[in-house]
């Protein structure tokens, strides 16, 4: 089974009536990349930064950091990485920097947060993404945004960096797009507004989720309440896209709903043609792009917005899912 699926790497994944997807590769070390690579990943979506920040003794420096993005970027020839910046708090923690104890991390202090605050630490990375993007197509991308102020303070230290670069003289892409992570319902409800100040959207569905819901993600005494196929959750992702749509940015999914082939007919059925997913998943949801009718698809993904619970949408999903195989 797997080696049939890997004979799908270089096939292109597009419905069986036409409607081309673009799946990229959700990546957390150099590692995957290859793998990434091997399956014929469109890009890196995802870029989890954590990494090179864990299991050592001191922050990575500028020169570290853009090492590792230069290989990456220079990997991915002329597809495009997403690189996120920081994610850590919530449940990564880094041994030499010690976050305060919490009673509720994942509404605490995380992500683009901490880099607001520590913000030379912001810099530094946004300084080492910014020289990668001289060898190849980089997007930057901020984890954790609920407000207009987080992206323009977070703009304000890459302009800071840009500014740096020039005073040294060195080269970097000054059209480097720069989005945002919708992943907290704030930022979805005012994704009009975010969409002005932002060059796309990258949908982190696992966050969302979990915060619309009110569902702790790691919490398995509830992980039966987890539903990404919940009425609110839809509505929700069609709010963003409209949005996008607006304002004229590109919109992609980079949580795990898009690694689960039952949701291919509300990404067709949104318009959402680019789907970022961990490397294990790439093949499996191309094969069922591959045997999906799009038309089909939207039929189905219509019906499900018009239902009340979420075992009904997951189950009209899992049917088709299962009809067209
Ligand atoms: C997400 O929240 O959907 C996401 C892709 O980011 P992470 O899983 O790293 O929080
Ligand atoms: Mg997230």
């Amino acid at each position: 089974k797997k080696e049939q699926l890997e004979l799908l790497s270089a096939v292109e994944s597009v419905t069986k009536d036409g409607t081309q997807m673009r799946l990229s590769a959700n990546i957390s070390s150099v590692k995957e990349l290859d793998v990434a690579v091997k399956y014929g990943a469109l890009g890196v979506g995802l870029f989890r930064t954590e990494f090179l920040y864990m299991d050592r003794s001191t922050f990575p420096s500028e020169e570290e950091q853009f090492d590792v993005y230069r290989q990456v970027v220079q990997k991915m020839d002329r597809c495009s990485t997403v690189i996120r910046t920081l994610d850590i708090g919530g449940d990564k923690q880094l041994d030499y920097f010690p976050l305060p104890q919490e009673d509720n991390p994942f509404l605490g202090y995380r992500a683009i947060r901490i880099s607001l605050e520590r913000q030379e630490l912001f810099q530094t990375q946004l300084t080492a993404i910014l020289r990668a993007s001289a060898y190849g197509k980089v997007k930057i991308m901020y984890p954790m945004i609920s407000s207009v102020e987080e992206v323009r303070q977070a703009n304000q230290i890459l302009h800071r960096a840009m500014a740096d670069l020039d005073a040294r003289g060195i080269a970097y892409d000054a059209d480097i797009p720069v989005g945002v992570m919708i992943e907290i319902p704030a930022a979805a409800v005012i994704a009009d507004l975010l969409a002005e100040e932002s060059d796309f959207f990258s949908i982190g569905t696992n966050d969302l989720v979990q915060y619309v819901l009110a569902v702790d993600r790691m919490n398995e005494q509830i992980a039966h309440m987890y539903h990404p196929y919940h009425p609110a959750i839809l509505r929700m992702l069609r709010t963003i896209v409209d949005a996008a749509r607006n304002a004229g940015i590109p919109v992609s999914v980079c949580g795990e709903m898009a690694g689960d082939e039952r949701s291919i007919p509300l990404w067709l059925e949104l318009g959402v043609h680019d789907l970022s997913m961990s490397i294990q998943s790439l093949l499996r949801v191309k094969h069922r792009i591959l045997n999906t009718s799009a038309l089909d698809a939207c039929s189905t993904a219509q019906q499900c917005y018009k239902l009340a619970t979420s075992s009904e949408i997951e189950k009209l999903l899992t049917d088709f899912n299962e009809s067209s195989r």
